[in-house]
């Protein structure tokens, strides 16, 4: 089996080496891989850092690929970074009049405002542009129309920018160049770039420069996608489409599924006989209109559709495809005069690699050296628990007679090792590490001897301080990093964009985390007790009074707090238990749908708020919704396990397997799918690992919503305008994966028929066109309030 075949990742990675045989140890890391990459495969980035900085001090990116989808945004990043770079210690000038302050590479939109501003400042710089100026402009199809959104932006910086076509608006750049007297390298491309001493060596086919900082502004378009097939080579054979027009009476091949793929087939198909071959089974990420006009041109005769098709071979005349029919592949050859292949961009990985930039969520590293450190590091934890209480021993030697010294080298050596591996690249030693952290958490947290080894009879003991166990200081924890990374979210997307929509959601995240996750049962439970808040009768009744750890389940509704109905629960519980799940919970999501998960649940605020800086990462694509699956698997067991608790009274033969159930439960989803597993994932696969695979309420939830929207009840849906630029930016950060933008892009209504959306409303704070909103069955917007303030997207993530 090819690398490429296995994964999109391992294509550039090396294909030289398709042909090597794979061992078991690298197919399993390979599975492991496909896995950890699911939510990075798209739109990939570099790694970047605050103000656009890679993981090179000094070499900063911007425009394209940093992720601005638009030219605005792109001149945004250009005008900030050199501020930034012009508010540093040393910036500008010196002695040395030989080393630049900044060389900027690419003059497309983000670098020629990089440069303008970099003038602006007195900064000794230079724009060296591989080709012309604003080359990725300059290859639209003739006479675009050239937009300037968002529009609630003004642009930012020197360069200017209105709607205009792309011809009017290249000129006025140019006179912007001359006017300010830019200094332009054109047809000098940037060959390579060492850091030397502290100093960037910047070297082209004309020569080398130095310079303090490097802005790189390259894009992404120059390197368009390739089928990677036989005679794609060929001079009849094209990666873009300039002038549609001068082809006339011919016949003509386009592959791809895009918009820009179905707009040249439209245009070509005026004149010629076009053939569309696309691998998909139809055509889902392209605009309402452009669908519409598709559905004409084959209707006419005028394009002919190749659907669920691969092009194999490009001859001197004919085309061969293959075509899956559904039982078998199909060989077709097709006589053409020029084929187009349109099949999107891809990031420059081995030019950004040359110049030693890491991307981000590469899996680069080694799972058995993770694996060993990892051990090393609870090794040293084992022989330290020996000296608190804790029974180690290997056979009959007891580990207590090993020194505590030598038990805190092996724990230092490992964690150590694994920090010092992350540091140089590494991610397996970050999941590694991050799993060491989760795991002692909670497997320490099991309760006086039930830990987990090697905290096995001592971890809980020692983790309690102060007269208070280590349960409470977990909720202590839990909470404390809820509010730190909750303020830094709501700052991130409520304060910073003015969205009121988000603000309210995370301060309703931080409220009920307060106040019933953490107030209520640690402290106000007790009080309501003692002072008798409750009533005498309530609060002197031992079955009520005796189980502050029931008041989670005020707002937590089963199967989620499975326990709502076991071990004797006072009455109080149970009627609110039952009207909780099968009442509240239900009107609630007709009118706001999975909601619970992104404005109450402490699950989904831990997600939204500690996990919030990689919510890009979440998995994507079919396979990962395929997954989704796990959520009926727990929701079963749950609803089984509960019942032959509930019925071992009635039926002895009950009582074995309820007990069984309940300790599989408790152990499985209770410790380690709700607890150890989706939180050390956080930083490698988001934060909704749990929420959306595992979480058996949020599966109920959808099963309700679901059905609510398909007897059209609903109130609850995503609608998109006719503004979809396709610039990802909604489907990159849904913390569920769920692929927005193709919502988007053909104006279908998003909801819970189609979907698991939790109704965070990111998608539609983040949107720079401003294309989403809430709206309901009626066809009425809800305006959302971050649309009615007017104010959104300082920057994008
Ligand atoms: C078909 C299409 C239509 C679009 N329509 C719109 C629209 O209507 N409105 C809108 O706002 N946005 C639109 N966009 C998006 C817009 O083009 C980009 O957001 C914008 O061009 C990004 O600017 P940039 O400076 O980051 O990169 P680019 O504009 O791609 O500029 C990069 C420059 O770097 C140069 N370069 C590359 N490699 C090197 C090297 N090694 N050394 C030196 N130079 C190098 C390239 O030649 C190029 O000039 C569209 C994009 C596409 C593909
Ligand atoms: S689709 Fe939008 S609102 Fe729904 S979960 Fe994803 S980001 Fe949140
Ligand atoms: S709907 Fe999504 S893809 Fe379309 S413009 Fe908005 S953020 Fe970009």
């Amino acid at each position: 089996m090819k690398l490429h075949e296995l994964h999109p990742l391992f294509y550039l990675k090396d294909m030289s080496k398709e042909q090597i045989k794979l061992s078991i140890a690298q197919k399993i890391k390979q599975h492991i891989v496909t896995v950890l990459h699911s939510g990075g495969g798209l739109n990939e980035r570099p790694y970047l850092k605050k103000h656009n900085e890679s993981n090179i001090s000094g070499f900063f990116i911007i425009g394209d690929l940093a992720g601005a989808p638009v030219i605005k945004y792109a001149m945004a990043q250009g005008h900030d970074v050199i501020e930034h770079i012009a508010s540093l210690p040393g910036a500008i000038g010196g002695p040395d009049s030989g080393l630049y302050d900044v060389v900027i590479i690419g003059a497309g939109a983000a670098g020629l405002n990089a440069a303008l501003q970099a003038k602006e400042r007195g900064l000794r710089y230079i724009l060296l542009e591989k080709e012309q100026v604003a080359n990725t402009i300059e290859n639209f199809p003739e006479g675009k129309y050239v937009y300037a959104e968002p529009d609630s932006q003004p642009p930012k910086g020197k360069l200017w920018l209105d709607g205009a076509t792309k011809e009017d608006l290249t000129k006025r750049w140019h006179q912007i160049i001359q006017d300010n007297n830019l200094d332009v390298r054109t047809m000098e491309g940037v060959q390579r770039c060492e850091k030397k001493d502290g100093i960037f060596h910047v070297a082209t086919a004309k020569g080398t420069y130095r310079s303090k900082r490097i802005v790189l502004a390259t894009g992404q378009r120059g390197n368009p996608r390739k089928l990677k097939v036989k005679g794609e080579e060929r001079e009849h054979v094209y990666h873009r489409l300039y002038s549609p027009r001068k082809y006339k009476n011919e016949n003509i091949i386009v592959v791809g599924g895009g918009n820009s793929a179905i707009e040249a087939a439209i245009t070509l198909g005026e004149q010629n006989s076009v053939y569309l071959s696309y691998r998909g089974s139809e055509f889902s990420r392209i605009f309402k209109d452009n669908k519409r006009k598709l559905n004409e041109a084959i209707a006419s005769k005028r394009i002919e559709p190749l659907l669920n098709s691969t092009i194999t071979e490009f001859g001197e005349h004919d085309a061969t495809l293959k075509t899956n029919t559904g039982s078998e592949d199909e060989t077709r050859t097709i006589p053409y005069h020029h084929a187009f292949v349109l099949i999107g961009a891809d990031v420059p990985r081995e030019f950004l690699r040359s110049l030693g930039l890491r991307m981000e969520n590469e899996w680069e590293g080694s799972i058995l050296r993770t694996l060993s450190l990892t051990l090393l590091g609870f090794l040293g934890v084992w022989v330290f628990g020996a000296h608190h209480g804790g029974s180690a021993s290997i056979g009959s030697v007891d580990l207590s007679v090993i020194p505590m010294w030598a038990a805190a080298m092996v724990w230092a050596v490992g964690l150590v090792g694994l920090i010092r591996f992350g540091i140089k690249g590494d991610r397996f030693a970050w999941l590694g590490l991050s799993f060491f952290v989760w795991y002692t958490v909670y497997g320490a947290k099991l309760g006086k001897g039930d830990e987990f080894w090697p905290y096995k009879d001592w971890g809980y003991k020692f983790l309690s301080f102060f007269d208070r166990p280590w349960s409470f200081w977990y909720t202590v924890l839990y909470t404390a990093l809820m509010t730190v990374f909750g303020l830094q979210a709501l700052k991130r997307w409520g304060l910073d964009r003015k969205d009121r929509f988000q603000i309210w959601r995370y301060v309703s995240l931080l409220s009920f985390q307060w106040v019933f996750f953490f107030l209520i049962p640690e402290f106000l439970f007790q009080s309501a007790v003692k002072y008798q808040w409750v009533g005498e009768k309530l609060a002197t009744d031992p079955a009520f009074a005796d189980q502050a750890w029931r008041s989670y389940g005020i707002v937590y509704a089963w199967p989620l707090f499975f326990y709502t109905f076991f071990y004797s629960p006072h009455q109080v519980w149970v009627v609110w238990g039952i009207l909780l799940t099968f009442v509240v919970i239900p009107i609630f999501v007709l009118f706001n749908g999975k909601r619970y998960c992104s404005w109450i649940c402490g699950c989904g605020g831990l997600a939204e708020t500690f996990g919030d800086r990689w919510r890009h990462l979440a998995p994507k694509g079919k396979t990962s919704i395929r997954w989704e699956w796990m959520n009926y698997a727990v929701l079963g067991l749950a609803a089984v396990v509960t019942l032959f608790v509930l019925l071992k009274d009635i039926y002895g033969a009950l009582a074995g397997p309820a007990d069984i159930g309940v300790r599989v439960y408790r152990l499985f989803a209770d410790v380690w799918l709700v607890g150890i597993l989706p939180v050390t994932l956080y930083p490698f696969l988001g934060g909704k690992v749990w929420c959306r695979y595992w979480c058996p309420l949020a599966k109920l939830m959808h099963m309700q919503s679901s059905f609510f929207a398909k007897m059209k009840w609903s109130r609850f849906r995503i609608e998109a305008n006719d503004k979809c630029i396709s610039c990802n930016e909604c489907s990159r950060n849904c913390q569920v994966g769920i692929d927005v933008m193709s919502y988007a892009l053909k104006q279908e209504t998003l909801d819970n028929k189609t979907s698991s959306c939790i109704g965070c409303g990111i998608c539609v704070s983040v949107c720079p066109m401003d294309t989403l909103s809430f709206g309901d069955h009626n066809g009425k917007m809800y305006a959302m309030p971050a649309r009615t303030m007017g104010a959104k997207g300082k920057a994008m993530v």
